[in-house]
């Protein structure tokens, strides 16, 4: 194959990024090359670049929920097509650890992510294992494609929850990972899915995702507003979207006598302080929820039936890879999913 020049956006020190140009290497057996169409930025992304993600220090290359088209494969590669549309799970695990062996790879030991390496997806080009590429349904267009990486975050929470047919469901925050935890709890079969935040919009976007009652948090007290939806009782399962102390709280002090509370907001400030006494009176669960194992296939067959493109809020051009940072940074822009295409 001839060499490929490709260019890779990287955050090289706070709030800015920079191509690297390099030419695309040569595969190993079990690697395949996707040509990227289309890039989301995430939460995480942000974090990195503030430079206070606290795994990922600068400089780093960026992107790891993304979609585009097999453009070669390594020898040893059977499942996959050149020009297939597809999108690919980004951790990179050692198949070696007991995690690994007894298929719990989502604990890897060794756990990393492609963009950790260099080969982040806000670029032309991305190698990556083949066994973690996933072919595109034609339902899905390469910028929704995009979005099955935090479509798997929301996933992988909502089973973690063991979220059951007829159950009252509460989520805290209105960001991407909260919108889809909304829709995926409705359709795990939450008859009523209640939505926290503090945007009108958002919150109106939650409904559109499946939430069936929505709580403007800034106007109303969400404790007594839950109490009044449930008759006094609370919620079977609460989600903390946000990462914060008083959202925490709130997903605590809202659940049923042994209910569960699932923690998958990222907190910046790391300690918090709660009545540890609820945990023994209302003898309630909290458990945290992190990335995916084996929810990627699921994510991808639930999207049939999701209005994930009102999710997208940003389009931009590679080029402008930080315009789309400034404009995610931005809490102005008002933006939800900035998505960046070569
Ligand atoms: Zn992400
Ligand atoms: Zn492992």
């Amino acid at each position: 194959m001839e060499k490929l020049c490709n260019r890779v956006g990287e955050v090289y020190e706070p709030f800015k990024v920079r191509f690297l140009h390099r030419e695309v290497r040569d595969l190993a057996p079990d690697e395949a090359l996707i040509r990227v169409r289309a890039s989301a930025l995430c939460g995480s992304d942000l974090h990195i670049a503030r430079g206070l993600h606290p795994s990922a220090p600068l400089p780093v290359t960026i992107g790891h929920e993304f979609s585009g088209d097999v453009a070669a494969v390594g020898s040893e590669v059977r499942e996959l097509q050149l020009g297939q549309r597809v999108t690919v799970e980004p951790c990179i695990v050692c198949g070696q650890c007991e995690a690994c062996r007894q298929g719990q790879y989502g604990y890897c030991q060794n756990i990393s992510f492609t963009y950790r390496n260099g080969d982040g997806a806000m670029a032309d080009y991305v190698v990556v294992k083949a066994a973690n590429v996933y072919q595109l349904p034609d339902y899905l267009s390469y910028e929704t494609g995009a979005l099955m990486e935090p479509l798997a975050v929301a996933t992988h929470a909502v089973r973690r929850a063991q979220v059951a047919l007829g159950e009252t469901v509460l989520v805290i925050g209105t960001g991407a990972i909260g919108l889809l935890t909304a829709a995926m709890c409705r359709r795990a079969g939450a008859a009523r899915v209640i939505v926290s935040g503090r945007s009108q919009g958002r919150l109106a976007l939650a409904l559109e995702m499946g939430a069936t009652h929505v709580i403007d948090s800034s106007r109303t007290d969400l404790e007594q507003e839950v109490a009044k939806l449930t008759g006094g009782k609370g919620v079977d399962k609460s989600f903390e979207c946000v990462g914060k102390e008083s959202c925490f709280l709130q997903a605590i002090l809202t659940l049923r006598r042994d209910g569960t509370a699932t923690i998958a907001g990222i907190y910046e400030s790391p300690q918090v302080t709660f009545p540890v006494g609820r945990l023994v009176t209302h003898e309630i669960h909290i458990q945290g929820t992190q990335g995916y194992c084996w929810d990627f296939p699921i994510a991808i067959a639930a999207a049939r039936d999701l209005p994930l493109e009102k999710l997208i809020t940003h389009v931009f051009p590679l080029d402008q890879l930080q315009q789309a940072l400034d404009t995610a940074l931005d809490r102005k822009s008002n933006s939800i999913k900035v998505i960046v295409k070569p």
